[in-house]
C-alpha cells in the first residue's frame, strides 16, 4: 500500500460526522464486549453516577444502561451524536436514565469526586490515553472505576508500514504492558484487560461502514472530498486485514487509588 496517509481530522467535520453517524457504532466493539468489561465493575447502586465519554451515537450507552443501575451522562463533542443517542435512549425506554451533553472531553461538566464509573469506548485517544486518565481521575470517587478501550500493539515489534501508519494516526499507541504501566503511573490499580475479538472490527464496525458507503457517496454526488474520506476508511480496513495480528483494541479496566 503506497497511498498518502491522511488524518480523519483533515476532512470537513460535518462530513465526518455524517459518515460515522450513519453507523450503530463509531468504533470497534460489541454489546458482548461491553458486558464483558462491565463484569469487572462491582455492583453499582441506583444512585450511581456514570459518565460515557465520547459516546458517539450511543452504541455502548444502551448496553451500559441495560446492565447497570444509576444515571448515565453521555458526552460527545458533536451535537448530532447526542441527538442520535437521545433518540436511541427513547426507543429503548431508557431516557429517564440516560442524559446526553454535547461538550468536549477536555472540559467535562462534572464535580470533583462525583462519578462512580467512567466509560470510554474507542474515544480516549481524542484527548490521549495518559492525559485522559490523569485529567478524568479528579471526577471519580476514591475507589471509582474506569473502563476504556484503546488501540494497542499486540507484539513487541511490527513491520515498518503499520508502525508508520499508527505513529502518524495516533503516536500514543503502545504495547499492552506499557498502557497498564501508564494506568498505574496515573493513579489507578489495573483490574483487568482483554483484547477485543476480530468480529468487533470486521462485523460490528467495518462491515456496516462499507455497506453505507454507496449512500454516502450518492448524497455527496461523488465529490472529491467524499471519495477521499471513503478511500481513507477503506485503506484503514485493508491495514487491519493485513496487520491485525500486530494491533488491536484492548479494554483496560482500573480502579482509582484510594
Ligand atoms: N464510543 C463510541 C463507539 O464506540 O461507538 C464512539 C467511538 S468514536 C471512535 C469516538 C467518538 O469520540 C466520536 O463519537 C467523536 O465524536 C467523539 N469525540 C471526538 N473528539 C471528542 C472530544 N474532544 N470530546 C468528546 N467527544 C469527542
Amino acid at each position: 500500500m503506497e497511498q498518502e496517509l491522511q488524518l480523519v481530522a483533515d476532512f470537513d467535520f460535518d462530513m465526518i460526522v455524517d459518515f460515522f453517524s450513519r453507523l450503530n457504532r463509531q468504533g470497534p466493539g460489541s454489546q458482548q464486549v461491553t458486558r464483558q468489561a462491565l463484569s469487572f465493575i462491582g455492583e453499582l447502586s441506583d444512585n450511581a453516577k456514570i459518565a460515557d465519554i465520547g459516546c458517539g451515537s450511543g452504541g455502548q450507552t444502551i448496553t451500559l444502561a441495560e446492565n447497570t443501575k444509576g444515571q448515565i451522562t453521555a458526552i460527545d463533542l458533536f451535537p448530532k451524536m447526542i441527538t442520535l443517542l437521545k433518540e436511541r435512549a427513547i426507543c429503548h425506554g431508557l431516557s429517564d436514565r440516560i442524559s446526553g451533553i454535547a461538550v468536549s472531553m477536555e472540559n467535562l461538566p462534572f464535580e470533583p469526586g462525583e462519578l462512580d464509573l467512567i466509560w470510554a469506548e474507542g474515544s480516549i485517544y481524542n484527548i490521549g490515553f495518559e492525559r485522559g486518565l490523569r485529567e478524568w481521575k479528579q471526577f471519580l470517587k476514591p475507589g471509582g472505576m474506569i473502563a476504556v478501550s484503546e488501540v494497542s500493539w499486540l507484539t513487541d515489534t511490527r513491520p515498518d508500514e503499520i508502525e508508520q501508519f499508527w505513529n502518524f494516526n495516533y503516536a500514543e499507541i503502545d504495547t499492552i504492558s506499557n498502557k497498564i504501566k501508564k494506568m498505574e503511573e496515573t493513579g489507578y490499580t489495573p483490574v483487568a484487560h482483554f483484547i477485543l475479538p476480530e468480529y468487533c472490527w470486521l462485523d460490528c464496525f467495518y462491515k456496516p461502514m462499507q455497506e453505507n458507503i454507496p449512500l454516502f457517496l450518492e448524497k455527496y454526488k461523488n465529490s472529491t472530498p467524499a471519495q477521499q474520506l471513503v478511500q481513507r476508511e477503506l485503506d484503514e480496513i485493508d491495514y487491519y486485514r493485513k496487520y491485525k495480528s500486530y494491533y488491536g483494541y484492548v479494554f483496560y479496566i482500573g480502579m482509582k487509588n484510594k
